[in-house]
């Protein structure tokens, strides 16, 4: 029988998390204070995150150990499986050979607990009793939801207002491991209060809850403030997941030619991608890897590289990234985790280098390519996770076109069995095609102070 599963023994669960920065041939620019608009040292992040988290946000170092705690939870889920994407290759008649990497046997289904444990661990080491946070689509909130409560803290989640009224089964999932949440914007915060104000009726989006919950974890002493996606640390935490595919694939006797992941804030792509790219530095390997969006928030492939703030109120240090302007609102898109205005600050100095390529898809397209995974496949594909199988599908294709085999690799970074309004919505034909204008994306430059970086 031909092998469609390849697994890893728990005792295969990396012990290091993988630092790209320390290969990077152009360094990250560091962070600028938003008032005085000053390089910050790591000092300034105190109020909000231990100290742990930010020497890991600004460590230089190649390897970072992971804590045999950390490495213990992982394994209620740990090593994920590899598939090889049989049903697929066959579904597109293609010579391609397509695997991909699933993240959805996590207890939250995603990847989002890679990251949400190895942060929960770090502030329970330091004395935190409450974390606060925002999520988009929910997958953030009940990953942090789950952490917290595994190290017996309080957690209090601001959740986009959109996801809240479309998700409600991510909320009671939250409630389940204990957490308070409420929908972004609220008015339990000055934030959430001053946006409330100028629009009732506003969907919310990630800048807005990430403003309210920051507000929240500044104003007390013995709570701290988590993310979910963008920052270094996070995309540190996330390199297990192509530390683990690595191996996977060598058990196969393979490697890939493209690696993909769906792009947020950058974190699964990171995850994925990065440990391929230290192959790209070390053995001068010519993987690409290739980062994929929605058309209604397309940062990287239409945005600016520029230093913006990470929230919409300017709370946040200004970071240099890839960016739509903070005060961009995206079309209320099914995929919430991608409905962020910027990319992290690694991700967007990669591309910049042409190390990392980025793709865009509408949202239409994205629907139709998961399900024709979930018809082939089996699996039901987050929202989010069905960007990266449309860009997988893209490149099968054209390899079909070119009568090349080519060896292709993509995150299926969560499934979908809490977003079946989505998919229904797809089949009622209420899914409709969406793009920004470049008016809509001039506009939201146009408000922002800082001039972009050449
Ligand atoms: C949060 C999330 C994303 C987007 O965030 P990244 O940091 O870019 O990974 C994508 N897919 C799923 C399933 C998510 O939960």
């Amino acid at each position: 029988m031909k092998t469609r599963k390849i697994l890893l023994t728990e005792q295969e669960i990396p012990d290091k998390w993988y630092n790209i920065v320390a290969d990077m041939p152009n360094k990250p620019l560091p962070p600028l204070h938003p008032g005085t608009k000053e390089p910050i040292g790591p000092e300034a992040l105190a109020p909000l995150f231990p100290m742990e988290l930010i020497k890991q946000e600004v460590s230089a170092d190649k390897w970072i150990e992971i804590p045999d705690e950390v490495r213990f939870i992982y394994s209620m889920w740990r090593p994920t499986p590899l598939y090889r994407a049989y049903g697929l290759e066959k579904a597109l008649d293609t010579p391609a050979k397509i695997y991909y990497k699933y993240e959805g046997v996590s207890p939250t289904g995603s990847h989002k607990p890679n990251t949400a444990v190895a942060q929960a661990y770090y502030n329970k080491q330091e004395g935190v009793k409450k974390i606060t946070t925002e999520t988009g689509a929910g997958q953030w909130g009940s990953a942090l939801s789950f952490a917290c409560n595994h190290f017996d803290m309080e957690c209090e989640v601001f959740m986009v207002r959109l996801s809240f009224d479309h998700k409600p089964y991510r909320k009671v999932m939250m409630n389940t491991w204990g957490a308070k949440v409420h929908a972004s914007p609220s008015d339990t915060t000055e934030a959430g209060r001053k946006i409330l104000e100028q629009d009732p009726d506003t969907t919310g989006s990630l800048g807005i809850a990430i403003s309210e919950a920051v507000e929240r974890a500044a104003g007390s002493e013995d709570t701290k403030y988590a993310l979910g996606s963008v920052l270094n640390h996070v995309k540190l935490h996330q390199t297990i997941i192509g530390q683990e595919a690595i191996r996977q694939l060598e058990k196969a006797g393979d490697l890939p030619d493209v690696v993909i992941a769906p792009f947020g804030g950058g974190s699964n792509f990171g995850g994925l991608a990065f440990p391929f790219l230290r192959l790209n530095f070390e053995e001068g390997r010519k993987i690409r890897c290739i980062a994929s969006e929605p058309t209604s928030c397309p940062k990287l492939t239409r945005g600016v590289f520029r230093y913006d703030f990470g929230d919409t109120v300017g709370m946040t240090p200004l970071l240099p990234m890839y960016t739509l302007g903070h005060n961009f609102v995206p079309a209320p898109i099914h995929a919430g985790g991608l409905r962020y205005h910027g990319a992290g600050v690694i991700v967007s100095q990669l591309l910049k280098d042409q190390l990392i390529e980025a793709t865009a898809h509408d949202n239409l397209e994205v629907f139709e390519a998961g399900i024709s995974f979930a018809r082939a496949e089996g699996i039901i594909p987050a929202p989010e996770a069905t960007h990266g199988i449309a860009t997988a599908i893209a490149e099968a294709n054209r390899c079909k076109e070119e009568g090349i085999s080519r060896t292709i690799l993509f995150n299926l970074c969560g499934h979908g069995y809490f977003d079946m309004k989505a998919y229904q919505d797809y089949f009622e034909g209420k899914i409709v095609r969406h793009e920004v204008t470049s008016e809509e994306i001039a506009t939201s430059l146009s408000e922002l102070e800082t001039p972009e970086i050449s």
